[in-house]
């Protein structure tokens, strides 16, 4: 029996059609600097801009059917601006990643083909750098003041520069959205890989606007029209874990942190603009959290936030919670699953340390992403908790295979599973706890040291800011780990004494041996650590180590 119900598609339009009618009231409000009052603009303005920006690229720019619009940008209104309009006007949004090497960020443009580059005026500089190099573009729109002749420049003839203010003035502000296939692509992301060229992910118009609502839902990030989200996750990562679609969804406002990614102006925002809930990365709340310790402010409108993309150490989970009474709640995802993931909340009826026990985990995923764990030769591990392997995702909002590579590749995709290349036990219950990426794992004679685990653990020594452990080649073991630390400023701590606040709370054959105290831990585009960088450091003799075998 076919059902009764409307095949009404899932698209972007949606979004923004019911964000701009229903909650026209609610705001996004861009942060300015210390000098200057924040621009705020509600999401009635912001449904006003999309229509007269899809004009703009339609009438005046040429763009039509599926052609790809690009964004080289801050957190600001003008981007949440860009992925509502492009997606809903039939365009594909491809986010650019403004700290990508320029080679790369070339590659990316042209593998995508790129039409139209939206340019934060600030990042004028990085895009000449390589706008001739971009063959497919052919006009660029600037953000903001500032100087263009460098891009008249780099563009040459085939390059139009155009202003945003200039090109949306006078349009009409509504637009005739098309219809379209909800199966087509709307917006474009590309992975950070560490190897080879990074990899595009194409979110259709149905991924986006199942996991748009998704994630406001009571067991993710629980979001609604009280909430005011703190965006700092940046919207050219991973499509900022899905927030400025899921908050224009159910009309909670955003505040966006435009350039001002310090702690300090993250800090002067939240004592400011009263955000309700934050989503960062943990670099960024190790750096916020140090910052409060040493120059009080008033963070209590924060209720949750929520800390991903690399593994958030239990200790800053409980500082947050015990000095600042914000909960910190864990999730998981990557850039190929939209990005979510699992979330860890406890299960109903916990507190205390049973609670804390499942909040350190990666957390559970949602009914539309299911998740195995697979053994070696791919076989199925069981659901116990202790049985270790790869994680595989699939589901409605996860990647079948990357753009342009004709199929799905057999080492990042099984049969019809995404494998994640992380590697941990999923429970009976459907707790993900991951202990390394399959390629940080240290493969020490025959047992495997997990790195993470030994940096939460040095994490929690209240003289160490950072620590970020990494697999080095070892004569006798194969491999053994190398410890990095970054000392708190104004605490002093040696390696004995690490050594023996680690021998109480690991494994004693897994102490390493090798350790450096250095300035700051090397992170990759994203704010994760860059343990690539580290391990290279370490070959070329760059850091300076102490090796207590000698
Ligand atoms: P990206 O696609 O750049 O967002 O990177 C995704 C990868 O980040 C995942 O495959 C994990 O290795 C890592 N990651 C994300 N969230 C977490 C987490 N909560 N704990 C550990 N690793 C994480």
């Amino acid at each position: 029996m076919r059902s009764t119900m409307m095949p009404t598609p899932l698209q972007v339009s949606r979004i923004l059609q019911h964000g701009r009618s229903v909650h026209s009231a609610a705001e996004v409000v861009t942060w300015a600097g210390p000098d200057a009052a924040p621009r705020r603009m509600s999401y009635g303005e912001v449904g006003r801009k999309s229509a007269q920006l899809a004009h703009a690229l339609r009438d005046d720019l040429g763009i039509t059917g599926d052609e790809r619009v690009a964004t080289l940008m801050w957190n600001n209104a003008e981007h949440l601006i860009a992925y509502l309009a492009v997606p809903s006007m039939g365009a594909v949004l491809h986010t650019l990643n403004l700290r990508l090497f320029p080679e790369q960020l070339a590659y990316i443009a042209n593998h995508a083909e790129d039409r139209v580059v939206i340019v934060d005026s600030t990042l004028i500089p990085l895009l000449a750098g390589v706008l001739d190099k971009l063959s497919t573009v052919r006009h660029v729109v600037v953000v903001g003041d500032g100087d263009v002749g460098p891009l008249r420049h780099s563009g040459g003839d085939r390059v139009a520069v155009h202003r945003w203010d200039e090109l949306l003035a006078g349009k009409p502000d509504q637009f005739d959205w098309p219809v379209l296939d909800e199966n087509d692509a709307a917006a474009l992301c590309y992975t950070s890989g560490t190897t080879g060229n990074p990899k595009g992910v194409a979110y259709s118009h149905r991924s986006i606007y199942l996991h748009s609502l998704q994630v406001p839902s009571a067991e993710m990030f629980s979001l609604g029209p009280h909430s005011r989200v703190l965006a700092i996750v940046p919207m050219f990562h991973a499509m900022a874990w899905g927030l400025p679609y899921a908050a224009f969804m159910v009309g909670a406002s955003i505040v966006m942190t435009d350039r001002f990614l310090q702690a300090a102006p993250i800090a002067a925002m939240i004592e400011a603009e009263r955000p309700t809930f934050a989503g960062a990365v943990p670099t960024i709340f190790t750096d916020l959290l140090a910052h409060l310790d040493a120059n009080p402010a008033d963070v209590s409108s924060i209720r949750e936030v929520v800390i991903g993309g690399s593994a958030c150490p239990p200790s800053l989970m409980h500082a947050f919670d015990e000095r600042y009474g914000i909960q910190v709640i864990h999730a998981w995802g990557m850039t190929e699953m939209s990005p979510l993931g699992s979330v860890a909340r406890a299960p109903a009826g916990l507190s205390g340390p049973e609670a804390w026990a499942y909040r350190y985990t990666q957390g559970r995923v949602p009914a539309s992403v299911d998740a195995r764990i697979v053994g070696p030769m791919g076989e199925s591990l069981p659901a116990d908790g202790k049985a270790v392997g790869e994680v595989e995702v699939r589901g409605p909002w996860i990647t079948n295979e990357y753009l342009g590579e004709g199929g799905p590749d057999p080492a990042k995709f099984h049969d019809g599973w995404l494998r994640t290349g992380d590697v941990g036990t999923l429970s009976a219950d459907g707790y993900i706890v991951l202990s390394d990426r399959a390629k940080d794992v240290i493969k020490s004679g025959g047992e495997w040291i997990s790195s993470v685990e030994l940096e939460n653990a040095l994490m929690g020594h209240p003289a160490v800011l950072e620590a970020c452990v990494v697999g080095v080649p070892d004569d006798k073991w194969g491999e053994r780990p190398l410890a990095t630390v970054v000392v708190r400023d104004g605490a002093a701590v040696t390696v004995d004494e690490l050594r023996r606040f680690l021998e109480d709370r690991t494994a004693h054959w897994q102490v390493p041996e090798r350790w450096a105290f250095i300035e700051q831990v090397p992170k990759t585009s994203v704010g994760k650590f860059d343990k690539k960088r580290l391990r290279a450091g370490y070959a070329g003799g760059e850091l300076e180590v102490v090796d207590t075998r000698e």
